[in-house]
This record gives structure tokens, C-alpha cells and sequence, in this order.
């Protein structure tokens, strides 16, 4: 099995929705040439997903994993939960990142781990900065600071224009977990 040939580092950001379901079509993407893809969701606590189902079926090319706190986590006030949690997150993005076994990364949310500070940047820079040439990394998560986007190479901000939580319409279960 080949490797992708460059690996680049991606990133999926802005306050429309899709981000973390535009890393899944990539998964099925990749997995369907043989490439393997490990997916670390961050702030992540609850798991009724159905994505956590729906990529076993793409098992064992495709794994994710999950790491998260209950409830919600509000800046500047560090409940040790979430901070816990996105720490062991970010030590399996490590451990999955530098063993050059998987072809695609997915962090999932970390960019907003990053933002209510859980996870240091410089931490996230230098994991990249060690990460084998072949690894694609793919990062998500509303407001990706201006030094993250100068490292991407590929960089998408979706845009909300309409979304029907503006309705009052409330999660849907298959749509919006
Ligand atoms: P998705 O997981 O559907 O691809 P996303 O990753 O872009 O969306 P997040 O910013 O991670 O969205 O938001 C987390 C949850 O909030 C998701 O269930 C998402 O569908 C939903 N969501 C996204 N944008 C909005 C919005 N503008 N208002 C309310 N809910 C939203
Ligand atoms: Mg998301």
C-alpha cells in the first residue's frame, strides 16, 4: 500500500455548519483507496453521535475516538475535566500522529480546544512541525487563530448564512449528531 503523497496540513473552520462532517467525506474518501484514517474528536463528552456507529463501518481502516468533558466548558473559567480531557486527547493525537501508521489525522474540534485554551498552541505547532511527511493533518473548529491559518495549507471557512437553530429548531438526531 502507497502512502499520500505529500501530507499536508488541513483546516476546517468558521461559525457555518459542516466542518466535522466535511472531514467524514474525506474519510470515506481516503478509506476507499486503502488509506488509513484515525479521527480524535476534542469536546467531545457525549456519546449518542452517530458518526461513533457510522465510521464502524469503516473499521478497521477508519477509527475515531473521543475525548470530552460533560457539559459546556466557558472561557476563562477551566473546569479540570475538560482541560483533562483534551490533554489525553492531545496525547493520543501524538501517539497517532508520529507512528506514521495512519495516512490521515483528524482532529476534530481542536482548533476550539485551542481557542478556550485546554491545549496550548505552541503544543499543536510542534507536533506538526515533527509529523512524518507522508500524514495528512486535518484540524477543526470555529476561530482558528490568524498563526494557525499562516501553517495550513489548506485552509476552508464555512460560513453561517442561515441555520435553523435561528428557528428555534433544536439538534437533529441523524443531522446535526
Ligand atoms: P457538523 O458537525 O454538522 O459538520 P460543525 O462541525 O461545522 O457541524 P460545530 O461548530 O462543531 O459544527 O458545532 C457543533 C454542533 O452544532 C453540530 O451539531 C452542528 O451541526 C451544530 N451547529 C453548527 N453550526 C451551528 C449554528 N450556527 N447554530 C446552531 N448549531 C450549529
Ligand atoms: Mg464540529
Amino acid at each position: 500500500m502507497s502512502n499520500i503523497s505529500q501530507g499536508l496540513v488541513q483546516i476546517y473552520t468558521g461559525n457555518g455548519k459542516g466542518k466535522t462532517t466535511a472531514t467524514f467525506g474525506l474519510a470515506i474518501r481516503a478509506v476507499g483507496h486503502g488509506f488509513r484514517v484515525y479521527i480524535i474528536q476534542f469536546m467531545k463528552g457525549r456519546d449518542d453521535c452517530g458518526e461513533l456507529e457510522g465510521l464502524k463501518r469503516l473499521q478497521p481502516e477508519c477509527r475515531l475516538e473521543h475525548f470530552g468533558g460533560q457539559g459546556w466548558v466557558h472561557k476563562g473559567e477551566h473546569q479540570e475535566e475538560h482541560i483533562h480531557a483534551a490533554h489525553k486527547g492531545f496525547l493520543r493525537a501524538q501517539e497517532i500522529i508520529l507512528s506514521g501508521e495512519w495516512d490521515i489525522v483528524i482532529l476534530d474540534e481542536v482548533v476550539n480546544a485551542l481557542w478556550f485554551e485546554l491545549i496550548p498552541e505552541s503544543d499543536v505547532f510542534e507536533l506538526l512541525s515533527k509529523k512524518p511527511s507522508h500524514v495528512e493533518v486535518v484540524l477543526t473548529g470555529r476561530n482558528a487563530s490568524q498563526a494557525l491559518i499562516e501553517r495550513a495549507d489548506l485552509v476552508t471557512e464555512m460560513v453561517l448564512k442561515k441555520h435553523p437553530f435561528e428557528q428555534g429548531i433544536k439538534a437533529r438526531l441523524g443531522i446535526e449528531y
